[in-house]
């Protein structure tokens, strides 16, 4: 059995007091060949250090929005409830992990705070910051794809997809808006949006936008991401 251990930083739910997961990121990640571990909200450096020992890569989930005090701003109205504990949990492991150039995965949230942590800013509202024709924030059913994206050239998303131009689901109202130094975009959607990067100098420090583990039963390209995740873990 050779299955990497990946930790999945969990949702919370304000009114039930309860940290939650949806299934699609857990059966995602089974079916890509990893153990899908759902971690605990904690900013204790002992317990994050063993949880690097212990995984072997880390999905960023998906959730509140990210506290725009990471980027050093304050929050507009339209700016969503946030969640201080993930961020603070976030970006301690995000360090560690890059530190042991340890495979991370972002999703939705996942990328948008990869970029806030790394020196980027965010769009706080689609809508009123940025407003497009284009549909970025979906009803369900949440596995059909809603806009396209046009993958960059040379990336590793288009090295593993082999397509120019890629249908994704959309389910967010926030966005990157400046790019982190530390980031290259490997996708962006037809008005514009960054919606897929990754860190060159690392070996698998990925985030997209859309929801792999919405679609990863119906779209070839969501499972080929997620099984490149959990094969960079492997190593
Ligand atoms: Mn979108």
């Amino acid at each position: 059995m050779n299955r990497p251990l990946i930790g999945l930083i969990p949702l919370y739910d304000d009114e039930k007091e309860s940290l939650w997961m949806l299934p699609g990121y857990m059966d995602g990640i089974v079916s890509a060949g990893g153990t899908p571990l759902m971690l605990p909200l904690t900013e204790d450096e002992d317990m994050l250090g063993q949880m690097t020992e212990l995984c072997d890569g880390f999905l960023l989930t998906g959730g509140h929005d990210v506290s725009p005090a990471l980027y050093g701003e304050t929050p507009i109205e339209a700016c969503g409830a946030c969640c201080p504990a993930r961020d603070a949990m976030e970006k301690k492991l995000l360090a560690l992990a890059l530190e042991r150039d340890m495979p991370v995965l972002g999703i939705c949230r996942g990328i948008q705070f990869l970029n806030a942590a790394l020196g980027g800013t965010l769009y706080q509202d689609l809508p009123q910051q940025r407003p497009s024709r284009i549909e970025h924030h979906q009803k369900p059913p949440y596995d059909i794809p809603v806009h396209k994206v046009t993958i960059v050239e040379k990336t590793p998303l288009a090295e593993l997809l082999q397509v120019p131009v890629l249908a994704v689901n959309s389910y967010h109202h926030q966005a990157v808006k400046e790019l982190s130094p530390q980031l290259t975009a490997m996708a962006y959607s037809e008005d514009g949006l960054v919606e897929a990067v990754y860190m060159k100098e690392k070996p698998f420090v990925w985030g997209v936008q859309w929801h792999p583990e919405f679609s990863w039963k119906t779209e070839e390209s969501s499972r080929k991401i997620l099984e490149q995740f959990v094969k960079a873990a492997k190593k």
